[in-house]
């Protein structure tokens, strides 16, 4: 059993500087948990508490049943993957898998049959006579996750590993990792930055901000019931648009309220809202996917935007527009494609069930979670 639980654990460094506070993490046995944020904001420290390279300074940490907070790293039965690979240059892909085994004093039959499963695994067969010179970025990779699994250990832990590879090996790696995750069967914590690499890996996802969790769920979740501004904004690309506004009622209809425009709010909105909101002021958001061409300008709810940028990606059409009411520049994305001229005036419409609202001054989501089983 490799269940992992954090409760309450936080770090601070010598310098007095609180990188983590405080989290709670409940990770199920063969779960692929990744931690997702911006760069600095807590994810490595996080993850090298778990492996024992960094001590927690508050709170508690188990592996199983057991309180790991002052077991050694060894001891620990995990395995971790970095981002700079740390093979041994002078020793070939065999020797620098057998290294680990070797040091526990594991016989050289026994460490040679070992190496020849893991290689068969990660197809390195071919490999194991090479020196990591001779390997591309994607097989050195694979030598690391090969030392990491000859251990047979409790728990995987990656570190960005994907980061050095270009941007079309990295697409490759993401679903060996996950292919990997599926034939090992045990747990993995994957540390990244990279939302669309979280979102495409993880099992579940831990988005961090300065030292906080700000939500822990599925990637369906985290995409369309984010639990606040920050999540949100982190989660899809490109980025969900932010509308300042107010809700209002008039002659018992919600309406939502900006320097613009006065949209009616759908009713399946309305009773979604977990908050008395009249008067309160809110951001909306809406992804750019839910943001159509009106080809009928007739249609309620239309608004003419000018579009100050159109990027033709072949299997969408992606528009850039300018709100009075938005923080920062707004996104229509078409599909399929269509041809709108730069600088047109153009006219949208906006799928207001599949809006989000956050109260302006907490940014916590103010609708009740939208089920999304069998979303994706
Ligand atoms: P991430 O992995 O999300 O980029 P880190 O966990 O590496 O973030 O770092 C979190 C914060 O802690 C950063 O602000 C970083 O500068 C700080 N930090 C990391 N290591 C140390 C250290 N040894 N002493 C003091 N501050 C540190």
């Amino acid at each position: 059993m490799a269940k992992l639980q954090l409760k309450k654990v936080a770090k601070v460094y010598e310098d007095g500087y609180r990188a983590v506070k405080n989290i709670d993490l409940d990770i199920q046995d063969k779960e692929f948990i990744v931690l997702v944020g911006p760069s600095g904001c807590g994810k490595s420290t996080t993850l090298r508490m778990i492996a024992g390279l960094e001590g927690i300074s508050e709170g508690e940490m188990y592996i199983g049943e057991t309180l790991v907070n002052n077991i050694p790293p060894k001891e620990r039965d995990i395995a971790m993957v970095f981002q700079s690979y740390a093979l041994y240059p002078h020793m070939t892909v065999r020797d620098n898998i057998a290294f680990a085994l070797r040091m526990a004093g594991i016989s050289k039959t026994v460490r040679y049959q070992r190496v020849d499963e893991v290689a068969k695994t990660l197809q390195l067969t071919d490999l194991l006579d090479k020196k990591p010179g001779a390997l591309s970025g994607g097989q050195r990779q694979r030598v690391a996750l090969g030392r990491a699994m000859v251990r047979d250990p409790k728990v995987f832990l990656l570190d960005e590993p994907l980061s050095n590879l270009d941007a079309k090996l990295r697409v490759t790696m993401r679903s060996e990792i996950v292919n990997l995750h599926r034939k090992l069967e045990t747990t993995f914590v994957y540390v990244t930055h990279d939302q669309t690499e979280a979102m495409t890996m993880g099992t579940r996802i831990a988005v961090m901000s300065v030292g906080n969790v700000e939500q822990f769920d599925t990637p369906a979740n985290l995409y369309y019931n984010p639990a606040n501004v920050f999540v949100a904004e982190f989660i899809g690309s490109p980025q969900m648009n932010m509308i300042h506004g107010k809700i209002i009622k008039e002659n018992d209809v919600i309406y939502f309220q900006t320097v613009e425009n006065k949209i009616r709010l759908p009713q399946e909105i309305v009773d979604r809202l977990t908050v008395e909101a009249t008067g309160q002021d809110v951001l909306l958001g809406i992804r750019p996917e839910n943001i159509d061409y009106a080809d009928d300008p007739e249609e309620t709810n239309v608004i003419t935007v000018n579009a100050k940028n159109v990027e033709q990606v072949g299997s969408d059409t992606y528009v850039y527009f300018d709100l009075k009411a938005a923080a920062r520049e707004s996104f229509a994305r078409f599909n399929p494609p269509r041809m709108i001229p730069l600088g047109a005036d153009i006219p949208l419409t906006m799928d207001l069930t599949k809006v989000m609202l956050f109260d302006k001054g907490s940014e916590q989501a103010i609708l009740t979670p939208r089920p999304v089983e069998g979303v994706f």
